[in-house]
């Protein structure tokens, strides 16, 4: 479903991807994992296009995305990306929130949008949220609306970067649940994450990134419980 042949990012002068090589099929659910700096938005940026890429190939549903005449924005309906700061907007409730891309991406009449807005937000965890503003959820709330406003497109695939770092920990269990719900549902995932453990109990794959590189890679267990390289055995024992 995602295919990284041989690409290179460089910011000037300053190799930022090297050589990323990644298939992801479908319903696979891939942590990437690394230190600060090592790539990992970059990558997740690149796939839906949000970055342009020097040298390689990324194909996302058939689609391909370094295309010189892809459709970015028919590409972005199929890919959905979730960051740290969710970015929701304060005037709009719950449901305008959700319903907004469908109405003007999509021009979705407005029965149908509200129908679909009610089933990714109960999918969620909060029906009872509807008509709620940003400013009257939780930290917890508001990022599992911004999940539930990017599955309203019925996204292929969805990225996550890092959308739990912002969260006191006792909200960070509530998001994660609901990423379990959607690997229940077959959901085809790329996350970026500082949660081992839930790298280790969702994710069938473990990327590790260290330098632009993938440094490591494959069964997120077997990757976690025995890391085969010094650097990544060094972040191991810095973030547990
Ligand atoms: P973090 O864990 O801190 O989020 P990351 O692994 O997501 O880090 P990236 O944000 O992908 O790292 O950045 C990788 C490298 O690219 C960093 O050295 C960063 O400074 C550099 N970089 C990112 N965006 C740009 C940009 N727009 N222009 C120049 N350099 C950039
Ligand atoms: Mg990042």
């Amino acid at each position: 479903l995602v295919n990284l042949e041989a690409v290179h990012k460089r910011f000037g002068e300053f190799e930022v991807l090297s050589n990323i090589n990644l298939s992801v099929s479908e319903g696979e659910i891939v942590a990437i994992i690394g230190r600060s700096g090592s790539g990992k938005s970059t990558l997740l940026r690149c796939i839906n296009g949000l970055e342009p890429v020097q040298q390689g190939r990324i194909t996302v549903d058939g689609t391909e995305v370094t295309a010189a005449n892809a459709d970015l924005n028919n590409l972005r309906q199929r890919v959905g990306m979730v960051f740290q700061s969710y970015n929701l907007f304060p005037h709009l409730s719950v449901e305008r929130n959700v319903t907004l891309a469908l109405k003007v991406v999509r021009k979705t009449p407005y029965a149908e949008a509200r129908d679909i807005a009610h089933e990714v937000i109960t999918k969620v965890g909060l029906a009872d949220k509807f008509g709620a503003y940003p400013d009257e959820l939780s930290g917890g709330q508001q990022q599992r609306v911004a999940i539930a406003r990017s599955l309203a497109m019925g996204p292929k695939v969805m990225l996550f970067d890092e959308i739990t770092s912002a969260l006191d920990p006792e909200l960070v269990g509530e998001v994660l649940r609901v990423l379990e719900a959607l690997a229940a549902d077959g959901m085809t995932m790329l996350l970026v994450t500082h949660e081992m453990k839930f790298a280790k109990t969702v994710g069938n794959r473990t990327v590790f990134m260290h330098e632009g590189r993938i440094h490591e890679e494959g069964d997120s267990r077997e990757t976690l419980e025995h890391p085969r390289t010094p650097e990544l055995t060094g972040f191991l024992d810095a973030v547990l």
